[in-house]
């Protein structure tokens, strides 16, 4: 059926930089609504991977099809514009622009005003913004209502968790098929990861379609969110299943515990 059907799919993924095989011969698939965990120590190729589906890596081998389409060799904003959103480990918000300017610059592939069009025909380009910051505001408040109330401070005064909010909200401004969050939760505490997480779980709610693809470092989120987990160590998949199935495997405890 349709519904079963892949709608982001990996087949024998390998990447290599010189003689480091960063990852072999991997192969995902995730499903329209489906949450897919990735676990995996430090090192592991799990930002690799997320690097590989968006473009900003150009595997060595394999292939990376949306709904049947090849994506490897195609320019990462194209990517973005065919419905692959995501976030990155380390934040990359432009720190001196307001949380709702970063949400709108999240929308830039859906916007059609170049830059001379915007000179010579401004109302057309100031329609078009406005738009694009109705539709930012109506993000804000569905991630977070207290990052909405906070929509027009600079995005760099925002306290870590905050700003892990903001990069989910406008990696949803292109409102995406696919939403790649690359380890969501590093550098907070408990409390923040769990207010986080709610949110998160919110967002998916909230879109019964959206696939997700979540990174973590910690099991113990993993145990709450995702529906299925790929555990990779060293570039390989070291097992694929329901987080209660993967846990007891012994090697994925020594992945973990081993070091
Ligand atoms: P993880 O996200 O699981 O911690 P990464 O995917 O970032 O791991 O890295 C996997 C391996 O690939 C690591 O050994 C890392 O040093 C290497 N690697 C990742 N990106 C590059 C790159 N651009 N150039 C060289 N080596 C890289
Ligand atoms: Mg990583």
């Amino acid at each position: 059926t349709p519904e079963s059907r892949a709608l982001l799919e990996g087949k024998d993924l390998t990447m290599r930089f010189g003689g480091l095989v960063a990852m072999a011969e991997v192969d995902f698939s995730l499903r329209k609504g489906e949450v897919l965990g990735i676990i995996g120590p430090n090192g592991a190729g799990k930002s690799t991977l997320l690097n590989i589906i968006t473009g900003l890596y150009v595997p060595s081998s394999g292939e990376v099809r949306l709904e049947g389409e090849l994506l490897n060799g195609q320019p990462a904003h194209r990517i973005v514009a065919k419905g692959i959103a995501r976030t990155f480990q380390s934040s990359r918000l432009f720190a001196d622009l307001s949380v709702l300017d970063n949400v709108i610059i999240g929308r830039h592939t859906h916007m059609k005003t170049g830059i001379f069009e915007a000179i010579f025909n401004r109302r057309k380009a100031e329609a078009e913004l406005d738009a694009a910051a109705e539709l930012a505001e109506g993000l804000l408040k569905a991630v977070s209502r207290e990052l909405h109330a906070q929509r027009h401070r600079p995005a760099g005064e925002l306290p870590q968790a905050d700003r892990r909010r903001l990069e989910i909200a406008r990696a949803l401004a292109s409102e995406p098929k696919v939403l790649l969050l690359d380890e969501p939760s590093s550098g907070m505490d408990d409390s923040d990861t769990d207010a986080l997480m709610d949110d998160i779980r919110s967002v998916c709610a909230e879109r019964p379609e959206l696939a997700l693809m979540i990174i973590e470092h910690d099991m113990r989120l993993i145990a709450s969110l995702p529906q299925r987990v790929l555990v990779l160590d060293y570039g390989q998949k070291l097992a694929e299943g329901t987080y209660e199935e993967v846990r007891l495997i012994p090697r994925v405890q020594e992945a973990y515990l081993g070091r």
